[in-house]
């Protein structure tokens, strides 16, 4: 073994606005299905009685808004515009209370979607990995702490890919509550601090191409932006 066996990337860390320390990840968590209006247009039933979870590695974050590298083995890559809970503390089985405790704040984040592949990993029941997991899949801006936003159910939360508005929703549409993940999850994990979640996607989703630029946003959150190059 040489040292070169261990030469690994430095942990990921996302900016914290108003603070000079980062946000350093532990690890990606991900929400399906949590808008009904997204739920509908890829043809599933909202009425499920349990969020769906997968996972993107913690180095699939692309922090702060840099150039995207569109990714080999797909002709769709999707974009999905998400609220991201980051956490400070964790534990196992949180009531109410803990779930909320536990938030260290909120960002915008985009859970980029190889979808061609991912429709063809449903029809197989096989696993998303391979749809969801790929490097630079998940940029991401300024982690907002939370006693400095406002969740109101009215806050929009929007995408636009070159200008043009593709997803308009508000957060009062999400199924399952910030509360409501961080506690079902905990019931699956050992929550820590540094795990952070992606919530899920209004409707409106839609494929981006090199050169275009994504304007991600959430009011009273930090704005990302990022442009996929080759
Ligand atoms: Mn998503």
């Amino acid at each position: 073994m040489t040292d070169a066996h261990f030469d690994r990337n430095p942990d990921t860390v996302i900016n914290v606005v108003g603070s000079s320390a980062g946000f350093p990840v532990h690890r990606v968590f991900c929400v399906g299905r949590n808008y009904a209006d997204h739920v509908r247009e890829m043809g599933n039933d909202p009425k499920i009685d349990h969020p769906i979870f997968f996972m993107k590695p913690a180095d699939a974050l692309v922090p702060n808004g840099g150039d995207v590298t569109y990714p080999p083995m797909t002709d769709d890559v999707h974009h999905e515009v998400e609220l991201v809970i980051a956490l400070k503390s964790g534990g196992r089985d949180l009531d109410f209370a803990a779930a909320l405790e536990a938030v260290f704040g909120y960002a915008v984040g985009v859970d980029l979607t190889r979808r061609d592949l991912q429709a063809k990993m449903k029809n197989k029941g096989a696993p998303w990995e391979i749809a969801k997991a790929f490097e630079q899949s998940a940029p991401i801006a300024a982690i907002t702490p939370k006693d400095q936003f406002e969740f109101e159910e009215n806050t929009a939360i929007c995408l636009a890919v070159n200008g043009d508005k593709k997803q308009d929703g508000v957060l009062g549409q999400m199924i399952w509550s910030v509360a409501e993940i961080i506690q079902v999850l905990s019931q699956y994990f050992t929550l820590k601090p540094g795990d952070i979640i992606f919530t899920g996607t209004p409707a409106g989703v839609g494929p981006i191409a090199v050169g275009d630029t994504v304007d991600a946003t959430i009011d009273g959150l930090t704005p990302l932006s990022f442009k996929m190059v080759k």
